[in-house]
């Protein structure tokens, strides 16, 4: 997977310009109307209509230029932060979920919709977790959209009768493996800038392999190694630096606890030593002190990004802190 990463990240774009996408950059289709007017013009005037034309394919040309950057459109907060960082200033971004909304169960709304509407692309997470964005995007086939995380959980195979884990993304190396994919949705979409988002991708991959190799650092010589998390959204990660996923607060994401499920939880702390257990950075207080009471355990924030700021660094920034609670809780 990395060597793929590496290999996609430095080749050229060689045949994209075949690929653009039909109505991106409007003022292009404007070319064979100017270009069909020149043979009207009497042969005899010919060099001073050479350059009249010449002027008019200049200023068609500046116009393509300065054209209205791409507009996308991201499903979720982490999805939005990769995408940022590949796109730099040629591309505005946009996030579909308000802040603060639950990706699992998003209720679309008017604005929601709206956004989409106007986007050129749409990045999405892919393996069933926006089923809300393909009911909206049912009646614009057209709308280009692009999953980026499809086919990345392949490292883990899902149990027989379970639809694919959709939390790709809190593993550092897999976030590169998105980075790419992303890439090279911008590149098919935006031909004209596809080296400038390959530089960017390139800068930015290198910061998320530096994330990577702290975490490897960081949870190398941990004593514990078992977590017990909100909801189920850290197996890459687990598998990725060797921890071990031993139970979920939810059985369901947003839905509460069983008490049968607490009673069964309560003996997988027993019996692993679980001193802590890692709640979602939207978890309720009041739920999370109650289990904190009632297990005898501590609580911290395992955040799964969800719902984190739209900034270029919130992807970076809430890994750190989810690699710190790592660190504090498995000591
Ligand atoms: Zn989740």
């Amino acid at each position: 997977m990395d060597a793929r990463s590496i290999r996609l990240l430095t080749s050229a774009p060689t045949t994209i310009g075949e690929t653009c996408r039909p109505g991106w950059g409007g003022s292009l289709t404007r070319a064979p109307a100017v270009v069909a007017l020149l043979p009207a013009y009497a042969p005899r005037r010919r060099s001073l209509h050479w350059m009249v034309a010449s002027i008019v394919l200049g200023l068609f040309f500046a116009g393509a230029v300065t054209a209205a950057p791409l507009r996308v459109v991201t499903t979720l907060p982490p999805i939005y932060c990769l995408t940022v960082n590949v796109a730099g200033d040629l591309a505005k971004v946009e996030n579909l979920l308000p802040p603060g909304a639950a990706a699992h169960d998003f209720q679309f709304t008017v604005a929601a919709r709206h956004k989409l509407e106007r986007a050129d692309l749409v990045i999405a997470n892919g393996l069933g977790l926006e089923s809300w964005l393909d009911e909206a995007m049912g009646k614009s086939a057209a709308r280009r959209i692009v999953r980026c995380a499809t086919g990345l959980e392949a490292a883990q195979e899902p149990a027989a009768g379970h639809s694919p884990n959709p939390h790709v993304w809190l593993d550092p190396i897999l976030a590169i493996a998105m980075v790419t994919n992303i890439l090279t949705a911008l590149q098919q979409t935006d031909p004209a800038n596809a080296s400038a988002y390959a530089t960017n991708a390139a800068a930015f991959t290198l910061r998320l392999r530096k994330l990577d190799e702290e975490f490897r650092a960081g949870l190398a010589s941990l004593p514990s190694r078992a977590i017990i998390t909100s909801h189920d959204a850290f197996p890459y990660l687990a598998r990725r630096y060797g921890l071990e996923r031993v139970g979920v607060i939810e059985e369901h994401a947003e839905i509460d606890p069983s008490p049968a499920h607490l009673r069964e939880l309560r003996a997988t702390i027993q019996k692993h030593g679980v001193k802590t257990l890692f709640v979602d950075a939207h978890e309720s207080q009041r739920r999370a002190k109650q289990l904190a009471r009632d297990f005898k355990v501590a609580v911290l924030v395992l955040d799964t990004l969800e719902e984190a700021p739209l900034t270029p660094t919130s992807y970076e920034d809430g890994m750190r802190q989810n690699l710190r609670a790592l660190q504090q809780g498995l000591k």
